[in-house]
This record gives C-alpha cells, structure tokens and sequence, in this order.
C-alpha cells in the first residue's frame, strides 16, 4: 500500500513555493521555452484529488492533468496492476511478440463504445497519433482524400492533427506548411451562433452539408470527423440532434464519421461516450487521455470490415499498446465499472452547476454554463449583449486560483473559457472548497 494522502488542501508557503522556484529555475535552464507549464508547483506526489508540491502544499485537482487521471492518481488497482506487469515484461513491440494485455484492451474497446456491430481496435500512443491514424484509415478503405474538421477543433499537435486544429496561437503558429485536403466547416456553437441558438442546429447542419458539397465534392470526401463535445475549443457542446443529422447525412454519402472522444471518453462526460447521449454510432472513435490513469496509451476503435480493409504491418508502432499501459487501461476501466465512475461524473455536474449558476446570478461576467458531466465550462464575457470575450477576466481567475491551491484550467479558442475536468474521484468536500476558492477568486478579479 502506498502511503494516503489526505483528501484537503494544505498552504504551507506561497504557491509556487520556495522550492518549487527553485526547480523552476533548472527548467528555464533545460527545457524547452516552448514547453510551457500552466502552474509551475512541482509535483511530487498525488493521490484522488489531492497533487503535493516540492513545498508540501497540497493542491485541490481541477484538471486531472487534462481529463487524464479520472480515477485517480494513486489508484491502488492502477499501481497493482502496473507494479505487477512491470515485473513481468516491460515491452516486446506487439508487432514482434504479441501479449494477452494488448487483446483485452481491444476487447473491452469493441465492447465499450458505441454501437454493438463487429469492431477491431489498434493500440498508439498518444492522441494525435490515434487521429492520424482514423485520417489514414479512413483514406484508404473510402479511397477518397478530403477531411473535413471543425473550428475550434482540436486533434492535436502532429502535423497532420495541426492541420486538423482550428487554434493559432499557441498550436499552429509559425508550424506550418501543414498537411493537405484538411478542410474546415464551422461548428455549430449554439452561443455564438450568429442566427441565434434555437437556429443552430438546422443552419449549422444545412451551411456545412452545403460547403462539403460545393468546395470539395462528397465522392472526395473520406471522413468528417468531430469532436462529440469539443474539448480545448472551449467545451463546446453541439445542439441536441446536431451529431445525429450529420452523422446521418455522413453515411447517405459514404463519407466516414470519425468521433475524436479522446478528452470526452471514458466516462468524462457522464456516460462511456459522449456519443452514446446524443444516441450515434461513429464508423471509428478515437480515445486516449482517461483510458489508462496517467500511462501513454491511445486507441482507433472501428467498423470491422473498416479496420480491416488495412493490409498486414499497415498500421503499428513501437510502444503502441504496451504492456504496462495496457495493464493501467484495464484497471482504471475496472475501476469505472465497479464505481460507476459514469453516474459520478453526473453527481459532480450536479455540484458544479448548482454552483456556477450562483456565479451567473452574480456576475454578468459569466456568458455561458455548459458543458455535460465532469466536463464542465464557463464562457466569460466582458458584456452579456455584445458577448464580447473576457480572455484577461479569465487568465486572472486562473491565476488567484493557483495562488490559492487550486489547480485550474482554462481554455476556447478566444481563451475566455474555465472549464472544469476533476478527477471522477474526487470527494464532494474537495469539489466544494474547490469551488468557494473559485467564487473568491471570481469577486476579488471582477
Ligand atoms: C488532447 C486531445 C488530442 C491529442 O491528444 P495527445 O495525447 O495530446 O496527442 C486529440 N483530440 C482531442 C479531442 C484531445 O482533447
């Protein structure tokens, strides 16, 4: 057993503290400068909701190190499971020798994700490379060149994915030339549609059909691919039917619909999927970030007669699916099932929202409340009539929260979204502190 951690919050100097600066400076001195760190308190230890720094200040976790520790650092059945293949076998390239570990995580994939229909699963590394991966799958089993992506889209940091991501500054910029047949259709952002949210579905869904249609050709189009609730661009959540129309519209034309799950998965949202509220079935999702407590593990799950249109050795990796991160996945799955982590991320909506709705009762700063399950985002604006973006409002709550001990994130593609991604174990005491630090950092801000 690893020593517990108590779950509350402890300040014993200025956040970051002396020692945490200290480390800070050696990173100046060696890391890249284009690596940047949001709260620079060096961890050291981190158990549920609680991350101990270099000072021993105990931070409250809102952001599960982007949606990636859901059950938790610390998670005894992760550390088991770890520990245990460790001592095993560390790495054989599936590719050369294959393992059972590898199996089962494709297993509990085809039956996690939506849709009962034959699946087969490839295990990577990291998100983008699960993207990148539906780009050349899609491609090669529709024979056709054009992707179509989304603003705001974000599907990572590659070249292909960079393509893909709707973001400049910081992702894109000065990066390029990036790759081609990347298109881009607007997103159908209820709050800032231009016809009004009640509009948005109907017109999102006619104006996008009719630019794929008019500026690349739907027998030239391989895949649309979509992010169910989209994640670095602020939380954005589609209108209801909006997914399904479009998915729909997708299969009539015999153009892949690709859901890029890897923020909203493994229970994130408050269900396995976010596909799953909105009732579609992709041809292929991708998953990554909460699948497998904090170890490097992504996936491409899809149609059986998709995945397997790819010719032997066509698809792999070195380190894709590797054991030990294969063995974190199924534990931390194993740990969704038996607590329910699904019907958790609800109950923490519940707390969020009942007190967020005070913040927008208070401040006409708070534009926006959306957002499902433990995903959870305000928009800021500087005027609830112009919807002007309060990007400075909102760096600066950041800020007076990390002074306070509480790791936040921020996020959008105008960065005047807070958004909200604690871990799925987190105890409602952390949750309500959390939220009072945020409700005082709010006030002394305004
Ligand atoms: C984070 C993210 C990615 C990229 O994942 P990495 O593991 O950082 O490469 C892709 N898509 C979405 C929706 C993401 O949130």
């Amino acid at each position: 057993m690893t020593t517990p951690i108590e779950q509350r919050r402890i300040l014993r100097t200025a956040i970051p503290g002396p020692a945490s600066a200290a480390l800070h400076e050696r990173k100046l001195a060696s890391v890249s400068a284009g690596v940047s760190t949001g709260l620079p308190a060096y961890v050291v230890a981190g158990q549920g909701g609680i991350l101990v720094d270099a000072d021993g200040n105990q931070l409250i976790d809102f952001g599960s190190g982007i949606a990636v520790t859901s059950v938790g650092n610390g998670n005894q059945r992760v550390i088991d499971a770890v520990s245990k293949q460790i001592a095993e076998f560390t790495h054989t390239c599936f590719m050369v020798n294959p393992y059972e570990q590898y199996v089962a995580v494709a297993e509990k994939l085809n039956e996690l994700t939506p849709g009962s229909h034959e699946k087969r699963t490839a295990l990577f590394n990291s998100g983008a490379e699960a993207v990148e991966n539906a780009v050349k799958v899609a491609r090669h089993f529709t024979g056709k060149d054009g992707i179509v992506a989304f603003d705001h889209a974000y599907h990572g940091r590659t070249n292909l994915t960079l393509a893909m991501t709707a973001k400049n500054m910081p992702y894109k910029h000065r990066f390029g030339p990036f790759a081609s047949e990347l298109y881009r259709v607007p997103m159908a952002y209820p709050y800032r549609w231009p016809g009004g949210p009640q509009h948005c579905a109907d017109e999102a869904f006619n104006y996008i059909v009719d630019q794929i249609h008019a500026q690349i050709g739907e027998e030239n189009t391989a895949a649309v691919i979509i992010e169910p609730i989209q994640g670095e661009g602020g939380f954005i959540v589609p209108p209801a039917g909006f997914l399904k129309e479009l998915a729909q519209w997708c299969a009539a034309n015999n153009i892949l619909f690709i859901a890029d799950e890897v923020q909203s998965g493994f229970c994130r949202s408050g269900d396995w999927f976010a596909s799953d509220y909105e009732g579609i079935v992709p041809d292929l999702i991708t998953t990554a970030k909460g699948i497998a407590g904090g170890m490097p593990l992504s996936g491409l799950t899809g149609r059986a007669d998709i995945m397997d249109t790819i010719h032997p050795g066509g698809l792999g990796g070195t380190y894709g699916g590797n054991p030990v991160a294969c063995a974190a996945a199924l534990a931390s799955i194993e740990t969704m099932e038996e607590l329910n982590l699904a019907a958790r991320a609800r109950e923490i909506e519940a707390i969020l929202r009942a007190d967020l709705e005070k913040l927008a009762a208070t401040y006409p700063q708070v534009g926006e409340i959306r957002g499902r399950g433990a995903m959870i985002a305000m928009e800021l604006v500087t005027d609830r009539e112009t919807k002007e973006p309060a990007a400075a409002l909102t760096a600066a709550i950041n800020k007076a929260c990390h002074a306070q001990g509480l790791v936040t994130l921020t996020c959008g593609t105008l960065g005047n979204v807070f958004r909200f991604l604690p871990p799925l174990v987190i105890s409602d005491d952390l949750l309500h502190e959390g939220m009072s630090i945020l409700a005082d950092a709010f006030a002394a801000s305004v």
